[in-house]
């Protein structure tokens, strides 16, 4: 097997040569001419039942080329047998939990908060057929029971980048699969399938794509586990895009990279923010008090590049301050961007269960992008001083002004 880097760049591409071509190709083909309606009967029957590709992809709910090159090349950097994509990353956990629970028959869900707000909603919403315990890592196995079909966890955790012991969980979830939310770290900084992990989950969206331009979600796990994920997939119609594929599959390749260099950032930032007198607390694995189990180094082989701080002051009033950094959810783009949890991404957790679980309802996230590392602090450091001057400005007043090209 190749090294991190290598695999990122050409990884899904074996059979490029073979086409004569450089670039993969964006196949946005909805259906597949079957001139032999036998045959083409052999293929839709092996793909609805989870077969990874058939004689022809019959149509595009079933198979697509570009798609399969994201998920080969996602498996290699997560050292999985298998990958399966889907529309985005809340389309994946879906998936898993239809998989794991509802098609096992187990309708349990085990969960370690803190998770992404919109996990822990559906997680508790019963939309699902499923019931879900929460409980800390350290006491899942006293939740699992003999309906749990999966236990769920997020480590680096959103929003707070509490760390979780993998292999722990693990241990505690006995039969139990586990589901990693992988999403934080990427497989650069972290393989939770090594840790025995079943289920490695991203929302591609984030830093797969990298570039806050496209939608999916991905699961890494095992053959077996990939089949029934692709059942699934084919009878819900949850499947990604080939030009998401596309893009996702693109992002790959530069992944190291912008990891390794946002991460950079992101640790020298924490340090300074932990300094600033308008600062609270700072959380961010790199941190003193962050790893109080070793797992930095080990489990995880770097901090990351998305951190957590609380304001003195109202944190709404911060980010209206900010000029440079973007005012928005998401994260592990280009660009850094700010957002307020308890208002909007972690908005539908109740408010005693994001508390309980260490999510203060003043926590900002921050996740640091490619910036130089100068700007950005300057950028934090004015806003969290008062300064008003730098005020965001609304897109729409940008577009309202004339362009005359006078500034
Ligand atoms: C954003 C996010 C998700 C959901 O992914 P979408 O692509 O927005 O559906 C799941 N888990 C984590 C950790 C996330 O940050």
């Amino acid at each position: 097997m190749k090294r991190l880097r290598t695999t990122a760049v050409h990884g899904g591409r074996d059979d490029l040569a073979g086409l004569g071509v450089h670039a993969p190709p964006i196949d946005l083909s909805t259906t597949y001419p079957v001139p032999d309606q036998v045959e083409g009967g052999l293929a839709l029957q092996a793909l609805a039942e989870g077969a990874p590709r058939a004689g022809s992809s019959v149509y595009a709910r079933l198979h697509n080329p570009t798609v399969a090159r994201f998920e080969e090349a996602l498996a290699a950097l997560e050292r999985t047998e298998a990958a399966v994509a889907f529309g985005s990353g809340m389309a994946a956990v879906t998936a898993v939990v239809q998989a794991a629970c509802v098609l096992a028959g187990k309708p349990h869900v085990v969960a370690v908060r803190p998770l992404y707000g919109g996990t822990d909603h559906l997680l508790s919403s019963g939309l699902l057929g499923v019931r879900t315990t929460y409980a800390a890592a350290d006491r899942v196995a006293e939740a699992v029971t003999p309906d749990t079909g999966l236990v769920v966890l997020e480590t680096p955790a959103n929003p707070n980048l509490d760390l979780v012991d993998i292999a722990e969980v693990v241990g505690g979830a006995g039969a139990a699969p586990v589901l990693v939310d992988n999403t934080f770290a990427t497989p650069v900084l972290q393989n939770p399938a090594t840790a025995g992990a079943a289920y490695v989950l991203h929302s591609g969206t984030k830093f797969l794509g990298g570039h806050g331009d496209a939608l999916g979600g991905v699961v890494a796990c095992a053959r077996d586990r990939a089949a029934a994920l692709r059942r699934v997939r084919v009878v819900t119609g949850a499947v990604l895009h080939p030009l998401g594929g596309y893009l996702l599959h693109r992002g790959l390749a530069t992944l190291p990279l912008r990891v390794e260099a946002a991460q950079r950032s992101a640790t020298d930032l924490a340090a300074r923010l932990s300094g600033h007198p308008a600062v609270g607390l700072v959380r961010h694995p790199s941190l003193p008090g962050a790893d109080p189990r070793g797992l930095l180094g080990a489990q995880l082989r770097g901090p990351g590049a998305v951190l957590a701080f609380t304001t003195r002051e109202d944190p709404a009033a911060v980010v209206r301050r900010l000029r440079l950094v973007t005012p928005a959810v998401s994260l592990g783009s280009v660009d850094t961007l700010v957002e307020h949890p308890a208002a909007l991404t972690h908005r539908l957790v109740p408010g005693a269960d994001r508390a309980a679980c260490g999510v203060p309802d003043d926590l900002l996230r921050l996740s640091v992008g490619l910036e130089d590392v100068e700007d950005l602090w300057e950028d934090l450091d004015r806003a969290l001083s008062g300064d008003c001057e730098g005020d965001y400005i609304k897109p729409s007043s940008t577009r309202a002004r004339p362009l005359t090209g006078s500034r």
